[in-house]
């Protein structure tokens, strides 16, 4: 009898379609399939199978069953899972699933060796393939080498003088060695560590927040409950989550000492075949531990047991565009659905994760001291009001003299400014114009070093204009307030002899850049770095004593829900970069507002009172962990149409207790590429599925036109 296969594509389709199986095709769940859509033939994955006994429609026949390993039943019900809770169709979630699977696989490598026939002619140019063969390499390496062309190089292989050996690609991955020592443990780390032990000894669904100061030896720990997984069970499969690429290398380089293997990398900037290798070996089970960011957790693991998700405080977990998810909360669901364990590691963790640690939904391990002879920085206000900088300038007289006495004793410092470029407003004085992007409503941006004016929203850049776009005024442009690039500019001027060197997302513009970057401060061929927070994460620099906070209420001024939260995590994460080794460090706050909540707690390094104040207002309000939200972002290239469709939307939002539905707003960026913005903002109690309410809300509307809707459950983002 017919089965019928349901078939999951990876397109933004609202849900699988059913094809019949052909006779003896034999499927399994998750198997990799072509079948036909419309006149195409495309590839999607077997979500489920059922018997086709009294179904009279016709069905289309699935194409062709394809090589590629088949997802694990884990992996599909994880992006069933995620599609749901995102309120996204569930092919947006697969496309991600099968990013590795779409990729090309990697080229066998062919080398040319010489055969020993001696050739019947020898040119000067010949001569010199011939000696750069004797080094092997591939046809093309050979003929570059030897600085000819490609027909040189074949004419000797079509006279048997060179022969081209092709060599398969080594895919496989090198066993993990758990019989390697870690480091030797101190006390706490100890106890932290056989904590974890006794936690994984129990299988199953777990979680562990692993809460140690910066420096505490956080990794170290962890490592050790990735040696327990894959010790106990010869098939075990880990993945350690990072926020950033920056910071994969760094782990990578650990994960590989302490098991004698390089663990799979897995991150936007690995290249294609190697994702596929990545890919294969994961669903295959031959590649045991992974390194990766948010997107590996969609990776076709079968044997999964422990999620590690390093700095999961980090909003970068987020991702914003697309597929909307935060990737620490669906780790959490990812070890739900496959029984395993999840390490949470983080010195200043999410209110959401400490909530669950106090009410023992996780378990609490805290390490509350450096490793070794290394102590935290210690934290002091510079309170701008009293000591502030010339006019003009940003670093404060107490900062300079700081930042003098560490350079005179050969010591690092690290002035953090959470501000891409040099100016973040360029004003025209004579006619009070803010200058904008085309069509967007966000300031551009001054950048010296390419003399252009930027929007970091959209990527629209100009030259600086010599007279005012608007009044047309010349010379009345000024710069108003200080980028990264611009507090370099100062740094220089004050110590002209120091090696100064500027980290944002402008100087490390690719990942190689930023472990220059990074290699450079580490080596300490740097004296001063200027750093947005692409460096004041995760890194250890020896040398690194002074940390200079150049405006501390930075964060606080959006004022969203997790202004506060955010600003307190990026600045003890800024600030715990400093005194590593055995030299003492200590981090200077400049603030006009010394007596917010977030400085005090900062300056007293007094964490849990900041939480606990935190916590309550968040409860009070009713807002997460203690609440749910959600969001929709509504956008239109025409108000009006935009404006009756908000309308609609509102009139059309379910009825249901527990639940507020605020908006529509204008959103904050009204404008963005010629697109009007608004918003609603749904709260909800904890018991309310909120995922469920927003579907059946999204249900009722239908976006006409150039009309976008877009939910975002968990908004970390209020624009
Ligand atoms: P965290 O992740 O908590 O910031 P790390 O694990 O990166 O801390 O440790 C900070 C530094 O201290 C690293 O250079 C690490 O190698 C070192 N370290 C931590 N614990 C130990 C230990 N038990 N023995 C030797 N070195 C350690």
């Amino acid at each position: 009898m017919t089965r019928i296969a349901s078939v999951l594509l990876p397109l933004p389709l609202p849900e699988a379609f059913d094809y019949a199986e052909p006779e003896g095709m034999n499927l399994v769940l998750g198997d990799a399939v072509a079948v036909p859509l419309g006149p195409r033939i495309v590839r999607g994955i077997v979500a489920d199978l059922r018997d086709g006994a009294g179904v009279n429609r016709p069905l289309k026949l699935v194409a062709e069953r394809l090589e590629d390993p088949a997802i694990p039943a884990g992996a599909l019900a994880f992006v069933l899972w995620a599609a749901r809770y995102s309120v996204a169709a569930p092919g947006q979630a697969l496309a991600i699933a099968l990013r590795g699977a779409r990729a090309p696989r990697p080229r066998p490598e062919k080398s040319l060796a010489l055969t020993g026939i001696q050739p019947a002619r020898v040119t000067p140019a010949r001569a010199r393939v011939l000696e750069a063969a004797a080094s092997g390499g591939s046809p093309s390496e050979v003929a570059r080498r030897a600085g000819v062309s490609a027909g040189v190089v074949k004419s000797l292989v079509d006279e048997g003088v060179l022969t081209v050996e092709v060599r398969p690609l080594d895919l496989s991955f090198d066993p993990p060695d758990t019989g390697l020592a870690g480091a030797a443990l101190n006390p706490s780390q100890q106890a932290a560590a056989d904590a974890l032990r006794t936690m994984l000894a129990n299988d199953g669904f777990q979680v562990a927040l692993l809460d140690g100061v910066t420096g505490s030896g956080k990794t170290e720990v962890y490592l050790e409950a990735v040696a327990a997984v894959l010790s106990a069970d010869p098939n075990a499969q880990v993945l350690i989550m990072l926020p950033e690429i920056a910071l994969t290398q760094a782990v990578i380089a650990r994960v590989t000492a302490r098991f004698g293997a390089l663990p799979g990398e897995w991150h936007s900037d690995v290249a294609p075949a190697q994702r596929r290798r990545v890919w294969e070996a994961v669903a295959g089970g031959r590649c045991r531990i992974v390194v990766g960011a948010r997107s590996a957790l969609f990776l076709p693991f079968g044997d999964l047991k422990l999620i590690v998700v390093d700095e999961e405080h980090d909003s970068s977990y987020k991702q914003e565009e697309g597929f909307i998810y935060q990737a620490r909360d669906l780790a959490v669901a990812r070890a739900k659905i496959e029984g395993a364990a999840v390490v949470l590691a983080s010195a200043t963790p999410s209110l959401e994760s400490l909530r669950n640690a106090e009410t023992g939904r996780y378990k609490w391990l805290r390490l509350t001291a450096r490793h070794g002879v290394a102590r935290l920085p210690e934290m002091r206000l510079i309170d701008l009001r009293e000591t502030p900088p010339e006019a003009g300038r940003w670093l404060s007289p107490p900062l300079v003299a700081a930042m003098a006495e560490t350079y005179g004793r050969g010591e690092q410092s690290l002035l953090f400014l959470n501000r891409r470029g040099y100016a973040p407003l360029v004003l025209c004085k004579a006619c009070g114009e803010r200058l904008t992007a085309p069509d967007t409503d966000s300031w551009l941006v001054e950048h010296r070093y390419t003399g252009r004016l930027v929007c970091h929203l959209t990527g629209f850049s100009m030259p600086k204009p010599e007279v005012c776009p608007l009044c047309g005024a010349t010379g009345s442009l000024t710069s108003v307030g200080p980028g990264v690039e611009r507090v370099e500019e100062e740094a220089r001027g004050l110590f002209p002899d120091a090696r100064i060197a500027v980290f944002s997302s402008d100087t490390a513009y690719d990942p190689r850049e930023g472990r220059r970057l990074i290699e450079a401060m580490e080596v300490g061929d740097i004296d001063i770095l200027v750093a947005t927070q692409a460096a004041a994460k995760g890194h250890n620099f020896p040398n690194l004593t002074l940390v200079g906070v150049v405006d501390a209420d930075l964060g606080l001024r959006g004022g969203d829900l997790r202004a506060a939260e955010r600003t307190f995590q990026l600045l003890a994460q800024a600030a715990g970069r400093a005194g590593r080794m055995d030299r003492p460090g200590h981090a200077l706050l400049q603030t006009w507002a010394p007596d917010h909540a977030v400085m005090q707690a900062l300056a007293a390094q007094d964490r849990d009172t900041f939480v606990a104040a935190e916590l309550a207002e968040r409860e009070l309000a009713g807002l997460p962990p203690f609440g749910r939200l959600a969001a929709v972002i509504l956008s239109g290239p025409d108000a009006e149409a935009l404006e009756a469709f908000a309308r609609e939307m509102a009139q059309a939002a379910p009825n249901a207790s527990d639940v507020e539905v605020y908006g529509p707003a204008d959103a904050p960026l009204s404008l963005v590429r010629g697109r009007r913005r608004k918003r609603f903002l749904v709260r909800a109690d904890r018991s309310v599925d909120i995922s469920a309410y927003m579907a059946a809300w999204r249900a009722r509307v239908r976006p006409r036109g150039a009309i976008r809707l877009v939910i975002d459950i968990d908004p970390y983002s209020f624009l």
